[in-house]
């Protein structure tokens, strides 16, 4: 059996054409266009590529994108300080600070700084609060792991009840994708570096989610046939034979596990792209909550 393929571009494409026709819905209707402020703090390449790309497909949705650029040695205070300057400023409904920052600042005190309806990338530490509780409700959802779930939802997954391994604990990933299985009454196990007998895990998910950031670690007996299969890893791997001496790879051996699966993600093409769109969702919802309060106001 082959596993369905499932295209995170397709669903990804979609969405960026519903925000823009809601963009260009909130242009006519109130005269107002979302605005996602980025900051970018040292001259880390992958994060200047994150910047770069986010920005480039808020141009093409329509939302106005304000690039802010600190140097590696920028102390905290002037992060900060930068941080409450754009929580006030009303052209700015969306504030993404670029992560990993530099390791002599304090990343919680930097996000803590992010108004709660700012906070696109749904990292401020009370936004996560309330995703980690019963019957709380975040106002954002940070963006990959809403992605993991939209794309199982595609794929035509079975939620309730149905048992999930999500392979990683981190705070932007494995966490809060754990997190949202349990909102849908899946049966969650989380796995690490410490975890002994991870095959044997694993073959007992019906929804496995891979977010370690070790290339093509996921093999096809690990999976339980017919499972659906979501990586979000994305490794960049030496290869003499690819034009640019490289190329990526998921934490999946996709060719094997495909074999197995009910149901993938390719990667490149899966959660990747549903990243930025999910992103541009959120800086739309955040321009909506501000209409919202000074319509109220
Ligand atoms: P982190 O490095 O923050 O976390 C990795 C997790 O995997 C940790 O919990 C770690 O365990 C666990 N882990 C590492 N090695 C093993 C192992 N051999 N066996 C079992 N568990 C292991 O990574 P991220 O969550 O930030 O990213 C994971 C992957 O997802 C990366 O490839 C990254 O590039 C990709 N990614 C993709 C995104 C997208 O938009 N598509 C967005 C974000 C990430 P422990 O906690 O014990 O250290």
């Amino acid at each position: 059996m082959s596993a369905k393929i499932i295209d995170g571009e397709a669903v990804a494409s979609r969405i960026r054409e519903q925000v823009k026709a809601a963009v260009e819905g909130m242009a006519q209707k109130h005269g107002i266009c979302p605005g996602l402020a980025t900051v970018l703090v040292g001259d880390n390449p992958a994060s200047q590529q994150y910047v770069r790309m986010k920005q480039n497909r808020c141009k093409k949705v329509g939302i106005e994108s304000f690039g802010h650029t600190l140097v590696a040695e920028a102390s905290q205070e002037e992060v900060i300080s930068l941080v409450r300057q754009l929580g006030e400023d009303t052209k700015v409904h969306g504030i993404l600070v670029q992560l990993p920052l530099p390791g002599h600042m304090d990343e919680e005190a930097v996000l803590n700084t992010i108004p709660l309806h700012k906070d696109v990338d749904g990292f401020h530490p009370v936004n996560i609060g309330r995703l980690a509780m019963k019957n709380r409700k975040p106002l954002f959802i940070p963006c990959t792991p809403a992605g993991v779930i939209r794309l199982l939802e595609e794929a035509g997954a079975e939620f309730e009840g149905a048992e999930a391994v999500v392979l990683g604990r981190s705070n932007i990933v494995g966490m809060p994708v754990a997190m949202l299985l349990i909102h849908r009454n899946v049966t969650v196990t989380v796995c690490h570096s410490r975890t002994k007998d991870l095959p044997g895990v694993c073959r007992s998910a019906d929804i496995l989610v891979a977010a370690v950031g070790r290339p093509q670690m996921v093999k096809a007996d690990w999976v339980k046939p017919g499972a659906f299969v979501i990586d979000v890893g994305s490794n960049r791997v030496e290869d003499s034979k690819a034009p640019k001496g490289y190329r990526w790879v998921g934490d999946v051996d996709f060719d094997e596990v495909k074999e197995v699966a009910g149901a993938i993600t390719p990667s490149p093409g899966g959660v990747g792209p549903m990243t930025i769109a999910g992103l541009l969702q959120n800086t739309l919802r955040a321009a909506e909550l501000a209409i919202d309060k000074l319509s109220i106001s």
